[in-house]
């Protein structure tokens, strides 16, 4: 008899950020779907770990404490995923609170812009409709939705909030390199997440890629929803060239994305057991805790 494949997920939102999913439902579905370890990895945010964590506890899945870093680069913005956080860490009260403010900031002036463009949405309404505190622009796109501004979140990116849209506002924040030299500082596996999605030429992802190595990249995620198979190839050979080991996750956001799918992405994700085992090992070889 054929054994089930096994599968984890080691990219996932909740409602800690953007992800409609609480800590709790995220771990019970990835359990139900059979999943042998998840990982919640919210932007710029701890905030839904414990949950996350104490509910695994009740099914027999492992659970990943991680988030993921925005940082700005000359391509736009570069996504880290911390993997393994410590439970407590004194970077969460001092430079995860500073990012959350740079969010804020941020998030004020796309409504400012919005409202020059004659669109009348208050800041409060999109903390209402948050519940979190990562709030980011799937939430401002949920309340131009409300407005019946736009009918998708899709629509409200590609009109308003995308890099280059009338809306769109750049964020203060970390590099590259300042974002890995954190994570790693408090002893996480990073993993520089969908580099695919970074807009910019291989010669210059390669770069990217070379210059956050130097500092403690550990990892790259090939396996992403947004990836084909090409792009994963790419991503598995940037990962022998610069000595990185694979990562791979869904971004699961619930209905905020509805087209992906916790486990699955977009109905071809396959994110296998060996690319925990390899993560876990080489967080072995460099002496780091896995619990
Ligand atoms: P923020 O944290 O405010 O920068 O927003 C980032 C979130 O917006 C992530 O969940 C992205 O996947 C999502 N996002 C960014 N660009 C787009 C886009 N063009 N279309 C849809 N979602 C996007
Ligand atoms: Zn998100
Ligand atoms: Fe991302
Ligand atoms: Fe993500």
């Amino acid at each position: 008899m054929a054994t089930a494949p096994r599968l984890i997920d080691l990219h996932t939102h909740t409602t800690a950020s953007d992800g409609s999913d609480t800590p709790a439902e995220v771990v019970r579905k990835a359990a139900d779907l059979g999943l042998i370890a998840v990982a919640i990895t919210d932007h710029d945010t701890v905030a839904g770990l414990d949950e996350g964590e104490e509910e695994s506890k009740r099914h027999s899945i492992e659970f990943i404490r991680g988030c993921e870093l925005s940082a700005n680069c000359d391509y736009g913005s570069v996504h880290i995923l911390g993997l393994w956080l410590p439970k407590e860490h004194a970077i969460y009260a001092e430079k995860f609170t500073a990012l959350q403010t740079c969010r804020n900031t941020r998030n004020r002036k796309i409504i400012e812009k919005l409202q020059s463009l004659g669109i009348n949405i208050s800041y409060e309404e999109v903390i209402a409709v948050s519940g979190g505190e990562a709030i980011g622009r799937p939430h401002i796109a949920n309340v131009l939705i409300q407005h019946g501004e736009v009918a998708t979140s899709r629509e409200a990116f590609d009109r308003y909030l995308a890099r280059g849209k009338a809306a769109y506002v750049a964020r203060e924040g970390l590099s590259p390199q300042d974002a890995v030299k954190l994570l790693a500082s408090i002893g996480a596996t990073v993993s520089i997440a969908h580099p695919m999605l970074i807009s910019c030429t291989d010669a210059e992802l390669n770069d990217i890629v070379a210059d956050m190595r130097a500092v403690g990249l550990h990892a790259i995620e090939a396996y992403h929803s947004s990836h084909s198979e090409s792009d994963v190839r790419h991503c598995v050979d940037l990962a022998r060239r610069h000595g990185l080991v694979l990562s791979g996750g869904s971004d699961y956001h619930g209905t905020h994305k509805p087209y992906i799918a916790l486990g699955r992405g977009r109905g071809g994700l396959r994110v296998a057991w060996h690319v925990l085992e390899a993560l876990k090992e080489q967080r072995r070889a460099l002496g780091l805790p896995l619990d």
